[in-house]
C-alpha cells in the first residue's frame, strides 16, 4: 500500500483552490492531472523582474520594473484603439497601453498624480516607450508583492501562465518532507540537498543556471527517478533469479520446418541471436533477453523461432505490439507461417468484436491457441492462458517496467521474456536501462538492401522538394512526410527558433498541390481513425502520409520509398534514424530528405551530416551521445525512455551508473527493504510509481 505521507501527492489537481475541471484537463494532456504530475512539470524559463532601469535607459523587448508617476488617462476615440495611461519618471515618458480596458478599474489601479511600480515587457512605438498590459502594478510600499523572479512553465494548452503559476504554488504547498532514501555517505560526498528542497528550488529558479539539467536541484530529482527505476529493475531481477523457470527443450522440428519454408536464408546475426535465445530457453532459469536490431534487421523471424521452441515444448507464446495496426500486421505475417506448421495463431486487440474476442479467449484458455498476437489488450484480467511459456514484446520502449511485471504474472511459473527494440541504445547504456537483461544484437542487415539516399536541405527549398515529389509519385512512389507537432504552438520562450511546422497545415499545403491522395495521421487521432488512414496508405489509396512521429513504431509499407522529415534539427538522431528506416524496405531505391530551419547551429549541422554519412544505428547512437556529451543537449529528447519524467538517461548517464550502483548496494545490504531506511526506499518507489516491484517482497 502507498505510504500515507504520499497521499497528498496523488490527489487530483482539481482538489486545489483555483483549479477547475478545464485546467485539470489541460494539465492531464500536458503532464497528468495529479499533484505529483504537476511536481514533475518543471519550469523551462525564467522571467527576471529584478531589472530596475529608468525610462531613458529602456530598450525594446526587455522585461523591466519601473517606478513611474501617473499623469493622465486617455480613453480611446475609437473602440478598437487602446486605452492609454500617460506616465513618466525623471528621465522621460512611458505609456501604459491596454486593449479592452475597463476604465473604472484602471483609474483605481493607476490614479493620476500617484506613483506606482509597474513590471512588464517594454516596447517602442513611434519612438515612444510603452508597456502593453503590465504584468504587475503595485503601490510603492507594496513592492515586495512583486515577484522578482518568475518561473515559466511549459505552455499547457489553454492555461494562462499566471493561473498555471498560481496552481503550481498551491500544489507545492502540499508537498511533504519525505524521509531520506539516499545513502547518507553518498549524499554527503555530493553535497546534495534533500528531495523536498530540491523540488522547491527546481520550481523557483533564480538564474538561468537553475534551469540547466545539470543544476544541483535538477540533478537530485533526476537521480531519484533513476534510483527508483534501478531499484525496481534490481528487485525484479533478483526475484527472477531465485525462482525456478522451466526448460524448453522441444520445438527443433518446428523450427527446422519453418526455416526451410522461408524464401531466404537466415543472416549470421539472426543465427547467432537464435542460438543465444535457444541457450536461455533450454536452461531452467527464466529468460530475460533484449533483442536489439535496427529497423529491417529481421527481428520478427527470430522471435517466431523462439515462439516455436516454446510451442514445441508444449507451452503457449504471446506476442505483443504497441499498436493495433502493428499487432494486425504481425498477425497477418505470422499466421500463414504458423498455419503451414499446423499451429494456430490468434489475434486479440482492444477493438476485436465481442463474439470473436470471446472465441479467442476460450481458445487461449483451453490451450487451442498456440500463439496469441495482440496489443496491451493481452494484459486484461480476462485473458487467461492455458500455459503461457514465452512472451515476446515488440518495440518495448512503449511499455514500462510495470507492464512487463504484469505480464510476467500471467504465467503460472515465471515465463521467459524476449523484448525486441529497434532503438539503437549505445552499448554503455543498455545494461543500465534494462537492468541485467542479456542482449542479443542483430548487427547485420538481410542482404540486398539498397542504401537510402539521405540529404539535408533548408526549408526554403520546399518548392523543389514538392516538384521532385510530384515526379516520383507519377512513377508510383509513396511518401511519408513527418512533422514534429500537430498544431502551431506559441513560440517557446526558451527554445530558439520557436516556430514549428504543423502536420495539419502541411497536410493542407500538400493537398493544394497534390489533391486528395494525401492523408494525415497524428498522435491525437483516435486509434481507429489513425489506423484507417495508415491502412489507406498501406493499400496505396494515398500517395502521401503526413504524420507526426506515429509512423516511427514500425508500420510496414514496402512501396514507400520517400521519407521527408521537416524540422529535422528538432528530432533526436536515433529518432531520425528510425524514421528513415520506414523506407528502403522494398525493392525500389529510397531517399530521405531532412528539411531544416535556417540558420543551423554548428552542432546541428554535424548531427545531420552524421545521418547522411551512416546508416548504422548503433554508430549513430554512440556518436550522438558523444556530440551531446560535448555540452549541448540539442532538440527533443531521444525517444527510448518515456518512462522517465525528469531524467534523461543519455544526458544523465553518469547519474544512471551511480544509481545502479546505489540500488545494488542497498539491496545487497537490505534485500527486503526493511527498517527505517528500507521504508524510505519503498516511499521512493511509490513516489515514482515503480511500486509493482514491492509485491515481490515477503512483506509486500
Ligand atoms: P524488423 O522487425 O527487425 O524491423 P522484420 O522482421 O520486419 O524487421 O524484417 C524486415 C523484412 O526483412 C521482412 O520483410 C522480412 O521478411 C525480411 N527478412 C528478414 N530476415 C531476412 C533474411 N535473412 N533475408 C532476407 N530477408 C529477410
Ligand atoms: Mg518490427
Amino acid at each position: 500500500m502507498r505510504p500515507e505521507i504520499l497521499f497528498p501527492l496523488f490527489q487530483d489537481a482539481q482538489t486545489l483552490p483555483g483549479i477547475g475541471e478545464r485546467m485539470a484537463q489541460a494539465l492531464e494532456k500536458r503532464a497528468g492531472r495529479r499533484i505529483v504530475d504537476m511536481c514533475w512539470l518543471l519550469p523551462q524559463g525564467l522571467i527576471d523582474r529584478g531589472y530596475r532601469p529608468q525610462v531613458a535607459q529602456l530598450r525594446g523587448g526587455e522585461v523591466a520594473t519601473l517606478k513611474i508617476h501617473i499623469a493622465d488617462h486617455k480613453a480611446p476615440r475609437q473602440s478598437h484603439h487602446p486605452y492609454v495611461v500617460l506616465c513618466h519618471d525623471d528621465t522621460g515618458p512611458l505609456d501604459l497601453v491596454f486593449f479592452h480596458a475597463r476604465p473604472q478599474y484602471l483609474l483605481a489601479q493607476l490614479p493620476p498624480g500617484e506613483t506606482r511600480f509597474v513590471s512588464g515587457k517594454v516596447e517602442f512605438y513611434r519612438d515612444q516607450a510603452r508597456m502593453l498590459h503590465p504584468a504587475y502594478i503595485v503601490k510603492p510600499e507594496e513592492l515586495e508583492k512583486l515577484p522578482m523572479r518568475e518561473a515559466v512553465y511549459p505552455s499547457a494548452l489553454g492555461i494562462r501562465p499566471r493561473s498555471l503559476r498560481k496552481a503550481m504554488t498551491e500544489a507545492l504547498r502540499l508537498i511533504p518532507v519525505l524521509p531520506e532514501w539516499r545513502d547518507p555517505e553518498r549524499l554527503r560526498a555530493h553535497r546534495w540537498m534533500p528531495w523536498h528542497e530540491a523540488l522547491m528550488r527546481a520550481h523557483s529558479p533564480q538564474t538561468a543556471a537553475d534551469l540547466d539539467p545539470a543544476s544541483p536541484a535538477r540533478m537530485r530529482l533526476a537521480y531519484d527517478e533513476l534510483l527508483a527505476n534501478q531499484l525496481a529493475l534490481s528487485i525484479v531481477r533478483d526475484h527472477q533469479r531465485k525462482r525456478p523457470g522451466r526448460a524448453f527443450t522441444g520445438g527443433d522440428d518446428l523450427q527446422a520446418k519453418c526455416i526451410a519454408s522461408l524464401p531466404w536464408k537466415l543472416t549470421g546475426a539472426q543465427q547467432r541471436a537464435g542460438a543465444e535465445i535457444q541457450a536461455d530457453m533450454s536452461s531452467p532459469s527464466p529468460m530475460l533477453r533484449l533483442l536489439q536490431g535496427d529497423v529491417g534487421s529481421g527481428k520478427t523471424i527470430v522471435a517466431l523461432l523462439a515462439m516455436l521452441r516454446a510451442v514445441g515444448s508444449g507451452a503457449q507464446a504471446a506476442f505483443m505490439a504497441p499498436m493495433e495496426l502493428l499487432a494486425r500486421q504481425h498477425h497477418a505475417r505470422l499466421q500463414p507461417l504458423c498455419a503451414a506448421l499446423g499451429l494456430r495463431a490468434d489475434l486479440l486487440i482492444g477493438r476485436s468484436r465481442r463474439r470473436e474476442a470471446d472465441a479467442v479467449l476460450r481458445a487461449v484458455e483451453h490451450g487451442k491457441t498456440h500463439i496469441l498476437v495482440g496489443t496491451h489488450a493481452l494484459f486484461q484480467e480476462r485473458v487467461r492462458f492455458h500455459d503461457l511459456g514465452l512472451a515476446v514484446i515488440d518495440e518495448q520502449h512503449r511499455f514500462g517496467v510495470h507492464q512487463k511485471l504484469r505480464l510476467s504474472r500471467k504465467g503460472g511459473n515465471d515465463i521467459d521474456m524476449l523484448v525486441m527494440t529497434a532503438t539503437p541504445i549505445p552499448r554503455t547504456l543498455t545494461m543500465t536501462l534494462y537492468g541485467d537483461m542479456e542482449v542479443s544484437r542483430l548487427d547485420e542487415s538481410p542482404p540486398g538492401r539498397l542504401p537510402i539516399d539521405t540529404r539535408a536541405l533548408p526549408l526554403s527549398r520546399i518548392g523543389d522538394v514538392a516538384r521532385r515529389l510530384r515526379a516520383a509519385i507519377s512513377q508510383g512512389a509513396r511518401c511519408f512526410w513527418v512533422c514534429p507537432l500537430v498544431e502551431e504552438l506559441e513560440p517557446s520562450l526558451t527554445r530558439p527558433g520557436g516556430k514549428r511546422s504543423a502536420a495539419r497545415e502541411r497536410c493542407e499545403w500538400l493537398k493544394e498541390r497534390f489533391g486528395a491522395r494525401v492523408g494525415l495521421a497524428h498522435g491525437r487521432l483516435q486509434g481507429q481513425e489513425k489506423d484507417e488512414v495508415m491502412q489507406a496508405f498501406q493499400r496505396g489509396d494515398l500517395d502521401i502520409l503526413v504524420a507526426t512521429t506515429v509512423v516511427e513504431v514500425g508500420i510496414d509499407v514496402p512501396e514507400a520509398t520517400i521519407m521527408v522529415i521537416e524540422q529535422a534539427e528538432q528530432f533526436g538522431l536515433a529518432q531520425l534514424h528510425q524514421l528513415r528506416g520506414r523506407v528502403g524496405r522494398g525493392r525500389g531505391r529510397s531517399s530521405c530528405l531532412l528539411l531544416y530551419n535556417e540558420p543551423l547551429s554548428d552542432i546541428a549541422a554535424r548531427r545531420l551530416r552524421l545521418l547522411r554519412e551512416s546508416e548504422d544505428g548503433f554508430f549513430i547512437a554512440e556518436e550522438d551521445l558523444r556530440l551531446r556529451g560535448s555540452g549541448e543537449v540539442l532538440g527533443t529528447r531521444q525517444s527510448g525512455a518515456p518512462e522517465f519524467r525528469l531524467a534523461d538517461p543519455l544526458a544523465h548517464q553518469r547519474l544512471l551508473l551511480e544509481a545502479r550502483a546505489e540500488a545494488d548496494a542497498l539491496l545487497a545490504a537490505n534485500p527486503e527493504l526493511e527498517g527505517e531506511h528500507g521504508a524510505a526506499a519503498r516511499t521512493l518507489l511509490y513516489l515514482f510509481e515503480r511500486d509493482e516491484a514491492i509485491r515481490y517482497f515477503r512483506s509486500g
